[in-house]
């Protein structure tokens, strides 16, 4: 079964570039969110737009964002890239207001509300379906034997063996996991809204602009310290805190040991990483970084 989705996180420039080099390549690259309208998160959208004009076919291509973002999308494609040509493809913006956004293949992505500068800004939380695990012992138990009947009863259904019993999904089942939970905050300036989100996250990609000496600077304007992000972290009880977004001047392992005294299961990814969220697993591509 392929059940592979793809999702770029916001389009900062040189974007496209990045894709090439990484080699991941922009097959299935339907999907474009967008965090909110800032230029260093959605200029790479014009090199997107100019590479699929020129060589790259596809056939549909869906840019979500809130109201702001996507007038100033609209203008940049519209305006600059196409100027009256027509897009290379299906080209959709679809303007999101919090809550589901797309449910398919098993998960789902909901649209939060993030505080930045400027309005409709937008986390995203990729959340796999719940499920309940196969018991062997009890399969072994009722002497469930091999077959079709054990993936019925995964998908829930009750079965009728060959013998004539009836099993019952919950015969087998244990009690319901929750999915695999994967959180993407872009740009945000203070962590007190997307506390509920992030509780218990698998993953946690967020913005660390700068670094605890520079507080004042991130207050004025609304980004986070690498020490606010690994608090965040910390008190959700997430299992990996993903930083990005991080200012050219610092060195990396300086924002890493900022994190990690408060956070240890924290690493740093540069910039626009792009995401293959998958059943099960929830993996970051990283790419090298652009200014942000
Ligand atoms: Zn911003
Ligand atoms: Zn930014």
């Amino acid at each position: 079964m392929h059940n592979e989705y793809r999702f770029l996180i916001d389009c900062g420039e040189g974007t496209q570039r990045q894709i090439l080099q990484s080699g991941i390549g922009f097959k299935r690259l339907n999907r474009v969110l967008i965090t909110h309208g800032h230029l260093d998160h959605i200029l790479g959208l014009a090199g997107l737009l100019s590479t699929f004009m020129r060589w790259e076919t596809i056939e549909k291509l869906e840019i979500y964002g809130g109201q702001w973002a996507l007038d100033r999308v609209h203008d940049l494609i519209y305006g600059i890239v196409l100027r009256g040509a027509k897009p290379p493809m299906d080209l959709q913006l679809l303007q999101i207001q919090p809550g589901l956004i797309f449910a398919e293949g098993g998960f789902t992505v909901t649209a939060f509300p993030v505080w930045h500068r400027g309005p409709d800004c937008f986390g995203y939380l990729f959340e796999e379906k719940p499920r309940r695990p196969f018991i062997p012992e009890k399969a072994d138990a009722l002497n469930l034997p091999m077959g079709p009947w054990r993936r019925d009863l995964v998908d829930g259904k009750p079965v009728t063996l060959p013998d004539g019993r009836t099993i019952n999904p919950d015969q087998v089942l244990g009690p319901q996991r929750p999915g695999t939970r994967l959180v993407h905050v872009g740009d945000v300036g203070r962590t007190a809204e997307i506390e509920e989100v992030c509780r218990n996250a698998d993953a946690l990609i967020i913005e660390s602009t700068y670094l605890q000496e520079e507080t004042d600077m991130a207050e004025r304007f609304a980004h986070l310290t690498a020490r606010q992000a690994a608090e965040l972290a910390a008190r959700g009880g997430v299992g990996k805190l993903i930083l990005t977004h991080i200012s050219r001047r610092y060195r990396e392992r300086d924002v890493l040991a900022e994190a990690q005294a408060i956070f240890p299961e924290t690493i740093v990814a540069r910039d626009f990483a792009t995401f293959q969220v998958r059943r099960g697993e929830c993996t970051p591509v990283e790419n090298p970084g652009s200014n942000g």
